[in-house]
């Protein structure tokens, strides 16, 4: 730390994403990306035409993008915000949508980047615990003095959210801003966006970088109430107007326009998930239900660590959390049937030494 840093900064405990080594091939599970590539037509994009384009400035309102994902929403332009990556719209809400020093509410088992922000921007967590079973009591959300957070499905742990009750949450917290990060919504959970007509306290947030196998490209998006969405353009025209590039503009469009191409892919990772869910499940293990492209899992014969650790000495990257609430399960990330023939490999492997 330099002697120059701002004295607001200095207790920040910055956010640690998950590994991404270079020293060797992987089976990489462990940062929740597709393993198929974008669609053909966002293949098509990178075009050197397009590339030549990169000497001008991009599109600073990126019109035509979001054009295109209004229309697969049903929505207008002025109801979309789009940004690098959905990280980049979480922190402009946490900025744009508490009081100063106020407070924000969400699951204790979350997206860790959630306290981060707080942090960032001064704001009180309440980190409020899941249920045993890692589902959420919406009751503990009813009239939150701050805004309110909730990752739906939720990570690590998979688990949804029904539509009423994202529905009881925002009747319950009409003078709070309520974000419904939608980051794994594509795998089976139901989205919330047909209620930001009804509520202007809804900000629904999704992204490019899980279903539509864009991670590297960095794109996020933001639905709702036109005002709101108009507070995240303010922030961004006083902070980066230019805050996506013109590939990635182009690429999110031919995304939105591949449809079925992204939706036979994540048909493909639910039915993935499903299967090795039940060849754990034969393991012995303890596998929570899971509306996204990951299991959050864990076995009464190894611990967390060890499973974590004993994978990654056979190539097999898996995310474990040192949280004490679950430090005995890993998130595993659902790749190829055959990545996950190789990792159900190891795993069995790892069994007949297992002495716990
Ligand atoms: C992956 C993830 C994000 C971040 O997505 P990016 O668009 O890649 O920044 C946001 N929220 C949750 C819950 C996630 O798991």
């Amino acid at each position: 730390m330099s002697r120059f840093f701002s004295e607001k900064f200095k207790s920040l405990d910055p956010y640690v994403p998950g590994e991404q080594p270079r020293d060797m091939k992987y089976v990489k599970l462990n940062t929740n990306e597709s393993p198929y590539p974008p669609s053909p037509e966002v293949l098509a994009c990178m075009s050197p035409e397009n590339v030549k384009k990169l000497r001008l400035y991009p599109d600073p309102e990126s019109a035509a993008l979001k054009d295109a994902i209004g229309k697969a929403e049903g929505l207008g332009r002025e109801n979309v915000y789009v940004a690098n990556g959905s990280d980049d719209i979480l922190n402009f809400a946490f900025m744009a949508f508490s009081k100063p020093g106020g407070k924000v509410y969400f699951p204790d088992l979350t997206y860790g980047f959630y306290p981060v922000f707080a942090a960032l921007h001064g704001l009180e967590a309440v980190e409020i615990p899941v249920k045993d079973d890692f589902s959420i009591n919406i009751e503990d959300y009813f009239v939150a003095d701050g805004m309110v957070v909730i990752a739906n499905p939720n990570a690590p742990t998979g688990r949804i959210l029904q539509l009423d009750d994202i529905r009881k949450i925002l009747d319950n917290n009409r003078d709070n801003v309520v974000l419904i990060d939608e980051a794994y919504v594509d795998f089976g959970a139901e989205s919330a966006v047909c209620l930001t007509g009804e509520y202007d306290n809804l900000l629904v947030c999704r992204t490019y970088s899980k279903s539509r196998s864009m991670a590297g490209a960095r794109l996020g998006y933001a639905l709702g109430d036109k005002s709101l969405i108009a507070d995240l353009e303010t922030l961004k025209f006083s902070t980066n107007p230019y805050n996506i590039n013109s590939l990635t503009q182009l690429a999110g469009i031919a995304a939105m326009e591949s449809e079925e191409y992204y939706r036979d892919r994540c048909r493909a990772i639910q039915a993935t998930r499903e299967k090795t869910a039940a060849e754990l499940i034969k393991r012995g293990f303890t596998v929570v239900p899971s509306m996204a492209n990951f299991i959050f899992v864990k076995s009464d014969r190894i611990s967390g660590e060890d499973l974590y650790s004993g994978l990654r000495e056979r190539g097999v990257l898996v995310r474990h959390f040192d949280k004490e609430r679950i430090k005995d399960y890993n998130r595993v990330t659902i790749g190829t049937d055959e990545e996950m023939d190789i990792f159900l490999c190891c795993v069995d492997e790892m069994l007949k030494g297992a002495s716990k």
